[in-house]
């Protein structure tokens, strides 16, 4: 039996065979051959290319979606350049490289001369480029990234896992758990798990590594734990532990006729994250008052909707339309980039502090317009809300603003419906944006404050890095006086103010959220009916205090200890 501890990302307990899944380093040799391998080199490097040739012209024949097509065509075009092939062969034939190095250098050579040219879209290829080198050197070395797909009901294990992977992943109702070796509990992968119900446990060092395809897993997200190989009696434990909280699960579920008030008679809009257009149901049935954050970037990514305009406007209808007569549905923006990269987007140094979210879209201005006329024709149903994400400042959010009313512009002259009082909101998650709280308040009807990446970017610690993990912490005084000062100033601007990060889902941190003064909380629809429940068990004014005790701390080992003792004075598990 083994047994690893780590986080737990999305709660629950599972029971399955393992599916390892580890991705191989490519690593590129950097020898010379002798010469009198050239000839058989250059050989290994003709019957890669036309396999690959032939592989890849089936893709696009088969290809169904028109990025689908594009990337194929480039891919094609690559492995049959006569200049490319050219000089690879000289690479190999005069300085005596081996194959993967010569494809390396001579690939190398045609994205620093691409780099130069003053197009974009020609730029834009390189990551294409890129791609097609993976694939070429991935043939070569013998090792290609698989699809991944998974028939029957399994744990999936793994060093680490893209977004995009488990997106892609076929058969990811099959899956009952997740356990990676390395993310956080606020990494895209792990709201995926928890918005698809998936217990998961991050940062596990080397579990991958140390167990064998089908063997048994335990994943115990209470005590954040992974078992491997368990006895018997440790199966049975589990086995019964899984019952007991499907129970109480159900439990919860049917006391959705609590009101959302303190027992004190504070008021706290409680509001679910979706990340699909059904998680609306599994919303209803958690008994939020409202969607207060659909995360449309997981359904643009996996359906290839980035570009696909006419399906975008059908989801946001019909999600509206599910909402109608229960509440209102906030559309973020695509937040793509981060740890959220489609095929499309280069890799880069830092992805989490680079190409993301608005500074993405607003350098694809027409797919952003077209996503803002989707929502806007949604808005017919007078249920909807607009909002941008990662907005670190004025400038761009004035960008933003300009971008919807040139489309408001357009639906006008068209005479095509929507609602001309719709309420667009900007997410407080950059620090630039908290600390200038005052100056975007004047230009919105709301802020959500995003707190998986303001506590990431305050503490400059990667929320999917498990290394550093330890630093990522809710309580630290920093954040929580940047918090009161959004929420104060949000309320001294007049403008309603929410939270809609993974801190609004866990119960420990809700009397510091009542202390604030939030107006709403949006959260994973699993978690909501419990934090309801603790909700209407606690008073605003003995909240209050707690929070203006805590903010006289100064290190939040006290600040947790002070939230533990006001646990235990209430009989509740901290
Ligand atoms: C957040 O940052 O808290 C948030 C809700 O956005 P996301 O988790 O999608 O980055
Ligand atoms: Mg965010």
């Amino acid at each position: 039996m083994i047994e690893l501890s780590g986080i737990s990302s999305s709660p629950g307990y599972a029971i399955g065979p393992a599916f390892i899944y580890r991705h191989d380093k490519l690593v590129i040799s950097h020898e010379h051959i002798k010469n009198d391998e050239k000839d058989s080199e250059i050989k290994r490097l003709e019957a890669c290319f036309s396999s690959l040739t032939r592989e890849f012209d089936y893709y696009l024949k088969n290809a169904e979606t028109d990025s689908e097509k594009a990337l194929y065509t480039v891919e094609l075009l690559m492995l049959q350049d006569v200049e490319y092939h050219k000089s690879i062969k000289k690479l190999i034939s005069e300085k005596l490289y081996c194959a993967a190095w010569a494809v390396e250098e001579a690939t190398n050579e045609i994205i620093k001369a691409i780099s130069k040219i003053d197009d974009e879209y020609i730029k834009e290829r390189i990551i294409d480029i890129r791609d097609i080198e993976y694939v070429i050197l991935g043939s070569l070395s013998g090792k290609r990234a698989e699809h991944i797909v998974i028939n029957d009901k399994r744990i999936l294990v793994a060093d680490y896992i893209l977004t995009s992977e488990l997106l892609s992943l076929e058969g990811l109702e099959n899956v009952v758990g997740i356990v990676l070796d390395s993310g956080g509990k606020t990494s895209h992968v792990s709201i995926l798990a928890r918005s698809k119900g998936i217990a998961s446990l991050v940062g596990l060092k080397n579990f991958s590594s140390l167990i064998e395809e089908s063997d048994i897993v335990v994943i115990d997200g209470e005590g954040e734990k992974a078992i491997a190989n368990p006895t018997e009696d440790v199966l049975s434990l589990y086995r019964t532990k899984i019952k007991e909280r499907e129970l109480r699960l159900k439990e919860l579920g049917a006391s959705s006729d609590l009101k959302n008030y303190t027992k004190d008679g504070k008021r706290v809009i409680l509001d679910a994250n979706i990340e699909w257009l059904e998680g609306v149901d599994d919303a209803v049935s958690s008994g939020c008052e409202n969607i207060g954050l659909f995360r449309t970037e997981f359904i643009a990514i996996k359906e290839d909707l980035l570009n696909d305009r006419s399906k975008k406007d059908e989801v946001y209808l019909e999600a509206a339309k599910k909402m109608k007569g229960r509440g209102h549905i906030v559309f973020r923006t695509l937040d793509v980039g981060g740890d959220k990269k489609t095929g499309e987007m280069e890799a880069e140094d830092n992805p989490i502090l680079g190409w993301r979210a608005v500074r993405y879209t607003l350098s694809h201005k027409e797919d952003f317009k077209a996503q803002m006329r989707a929502v806007l024709k949604a808005s017919k149903y007078k249920n909807v809300r607009l909002m941008f994400p990662m907005i670190s400042g004025i400038e761009e959010l004035d960008e933003c603003l300009g971008l919807l009313e040139e489309v408001k512009d357009e639906l006008r002259r068209k005479r095509i419906k929507f609602d001309e009082n719709m309420r667009v909101g900007t997410m407080i998650e950059v620090p630039s944006a908290a600390i200038t709280a005052d100056i975007l308040a004047k230009k919105v009807d709301f802020f959500s404050i995003g707190t998986n990446d303001l506590i990431q970017y305050t503490i400059a610690v990667d929320r999917a890095n498990a290394k550093t993990n330890y630093l990522y912490n809710p309580l630290h005084p920093a954040f929580l006086r940047l918090l009161k000062y959004v929420v104060d100033t949000a309320h001294d601007n007049n403008i309603e103010v929410g939270l809609c990060g993974q801190m609004g889902g866990e119960y420990k941190y809700l009397p510091l959220l009542i202390g604030l003064g939030l107006d709403e909380i949006s959260m994973s629809s699993q978690s909501l009916p419990i934090i309801r429940r603790l909700l209407n068990s606690l008073s605003y004014s003995d909240c209050l205090t707690l929070l203006n005790e805590v903010l006289s701390m100064t290190s939040y080992i006290e600040i947790e200890n002070r939230l533990k003792e006001f646990f235990n004075g209430r009989n509740i598990r901290y």
